[in-house]
């Protein structure tokens, strides 16, 4: 699982990474935001209405789901579940509650925390993302250091200062956990 603060760079790092190990999975998660500009239905997220969500919710479909910046995200059991039975590594790009959920039910799982260089660098990259204003933007910034504070909990973290340093990290921590399977 991968988490950290929005606008730290996750999603660009997540897409990089899958770019140099090709046998990765990624579980496309349901959410009841509305999508953006370029988001494509089905591989960024599955857009839901919150209707579908709670259904889902009650149906017990969702291994995790957690409200996050005023909306709902899930991750389906299913999704993890058939990469998992293929033997296949299947990543989560999932916030802080719902990858600490994760973990409980399943120990074995991997946190890894992208951390911001600092919350001012932080804060300059939502403002050049430009894709929150005024009250998003406020929650978005509360909200990260509240998860930067709950990172202690996660087994690695990466400082996304440098892509390429940060990419290397990503890589080097998933390559080790493979190496330490294959032995096994
Ligand atoms: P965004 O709206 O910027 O795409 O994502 C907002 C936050 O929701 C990010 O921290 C992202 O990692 C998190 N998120 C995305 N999908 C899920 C999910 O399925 N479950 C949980 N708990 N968080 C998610």
């Amino acid at each position: 699982m991968i988490s950290g603060p929005s606008g730290v760079g996750k999603g660009t790092l997540r897409k990089a990474l899958f770019g140099m190990i090709t046998d990765l999975e990624y579980s496309i998660s349901c959410t009841t935001r509305p999508s953006r500009k370029g988001e494509r239905e089905g591989y960024d997220y599955r857009f839901v209405e919150p209707d579908l969500f709670r259904e889902l919710k009650r149906e017990g479909k969702f291994l995790e789901w957690a409200e996050v910046h005023g909306n709902l995200y899930g991750t389906l059991k299913k999704d993890v579940e058939t990469s998992l039975a293929l033997g296949k590594d299947i990543v989560l790009e999932i916030d802080v509650q719902g990858a600490l959920q994760v973990k409980d039910i399943m120990p074995e799982a991997v946190l890894i925390f992208i951390l911001p260089p600092s919350l001012g660098d932080l804060k300059d990259r939502l403002n050049r993302r430009g894709t929150e204003k005024g009250e998003d933007m406020r929650i978005r910034l509360d909200d990260a250091r509240h998860e930067i504070e709950l990172s202690a909990r996660y087994d690695h973290s990466v400082v996304n200062d440098d892509l390429k340093t940060a990419l290397e990290s990503l890589k080097r921590i998933i390559g080790s956990y493979r190496q330490l399977e294959e032995n096994q």
